[in-house]
């Protein structure tokens, strides 16, 4: 288990904010989620409910929230203020009114607006096309040549964590200030 990273416990923090506000507005005590790191491909974030078989278990239905890192590291606000109570909501809207209910109905659009305060908005408006797993082009003294770098990798070389060479001419590599 790698430690967090800031945008990560801002993230957890988030959530657990909105659980808190839940909490407040509806008198109870909801069961925070847990919340990964580990969802791929194009969805910014997504609740699961995991349930209990045996009767009368499913209110010890443990939630997670998933979401999506590549493109948190790309939209760190918009997930923080949006993505992260969007999920919340979900977790909140089931807790109280159990598993049928639609996923962006009247329940958790009422959650969104009146107890989070954020406009209720189904998709989330990222330029998919930047979930390339690798979007962020450098380039070396090999002439014509470009390498690609992901989101973890540019974040860490803007950082000045860490820098990488060209296999070929050793050269470092440089952010061309363009992404793929
Ligand atoms: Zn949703
Ligand atoms: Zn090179």
């Amino acid at each position: 288990m790698t430690a967090l990273t800031e945008l990560q416990a801002r993230m957890i923090e988030s959530v657990r904010i909105s659980i808190d506000a839940a909490n407040d507005y509806f008198n109870q005590s909801l069961v925070v989620p847990d919340v990964r790191f580990d969802l791929r491909g194009k969805s910014a974030g997504q609740a699961r409910f995991e349930y209990g078989r045996a009767y009368g278990l499913v209110k010890k239905a443990k939630p997670v929230i998933r979401f999506n890192r590549l493109l948190m590291e790309e939209n760190p606000l918009a997930f923080v203020n949006e993505v992260a109570p969007h999920e919340a909501a979900h977790v909140i809207a089931n807790q109280l009114y159990g598993r049928n209910i639609k996923p962006h109905g009247p329940e958790w659009q009422m959650i969104m607006r009146s107890v989070l305060n954020v406009e209720p908005s189904v998709t989330h408006q990222f330029d998919i096309s930047r979930a390339s797993p690798k979007p962020y082009v450098y380039q070396c003294k090999c002439p014509g040549l470009t390498h690609s770098l992901s989101a973890i990798r540019h974040n860490r070389v803007q950082r000045q964590k860490s820098s990488y060479l060209c296999r070929k001419c050793s050269s470092r590599l440089d952010y061309t200030g363009q992404t793929a």
